[in-house]
């Protein structure tokens, strides 16, 4: 299994190193030829409006919706999670998601960049000792759709959902050196949805 980074913007480093310590090869996605060679998706944290505006500028905007549709496994952290919501709070005049995500996400709702904090939860389908996890100027999910399940909250407000193959957490695991969530992406979202995608192949 390949899984890319999305490299415009953001904790790209940090994530490579997440997925590597969890025995995944992966590679920098700036360029569509980049994205065609993968068979999964993270879209770090750093600045939403920032990175897509950049893919804007880079050519991938629309191929990254294309593969979303097509049932591409995408991780959204923070920014990555705003990018994945079909609906944004808070936005800037214009600002574009490529969506797929049936949530709305408030952007900035737990305040300013000196009201980031860290903190331990409790995450639906992985067992003790909690997540230590940080949040940076970070979204929640303000409402989700019926086919959204939500894996962690902080007082009441969802901070990691999950949609068939796309998954977001408001918070960074990738600061903490604990792999858990990453090891949950790749085992939980991109197996079953690589599985049932080669399924379908063999079918055809
Ligand atoms: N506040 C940022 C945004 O709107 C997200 C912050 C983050 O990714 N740490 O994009």
């Amino acid at each position: 299994m390949k899984i890319g980074v999305l490299s415009l913007q953001g904790d790209v480093r940090e994530h490579a190193r997440s997925l590597s310590d969890c025995g995944v090869h992966s590679s920098l996605v700036r360029r569509p030829s980049e994205l065609e060679a993968v068979d999964a998706l993270v879209i770090p944290g750093g600045e939403s409006t920032t990175i897509s505006k950049l893919a804007r500028i880079f050519d991938i905007f629309q191929p990254i919706q294309e593969r979303i549709s097509a049932g591409m496994p995408v991780y959204g952290s923070c920014a990555g999670m705003i990018l994945l919501a079909d609906r944004v709070e808070d936005a800037i005049v214009g600002q574009e998601s490529f969506g797929g995500l049936d949530v709305t996400v408030r952007r900035n709702a737990f305040g300013r960049q000196v009201d980031s904090f860290e903190t331990d939860l409790t995450f639906k389908g992985i067992t003790q000792p909690p997540i230590r996890a940080v949040f940076i100027r970070a979204p929640w999910v303000e409402s989700v759709g019926s086919s959204v399940e939500v894996l962690a909250e902080v007082d009441g407000h969802p901070v990691a959902v999950r949609s068939d193959h796309l998954f977001a957490t408001s918070f960074h695991p990738e600061l903490t050196g604990d792999n858990r969530i990453h090891k949950f992406f790749i085992e939980e979202v991109c197996e079953p949805a690589l599985k049932s995608a080669s399924a379908r192949n063999v079918v055809k």
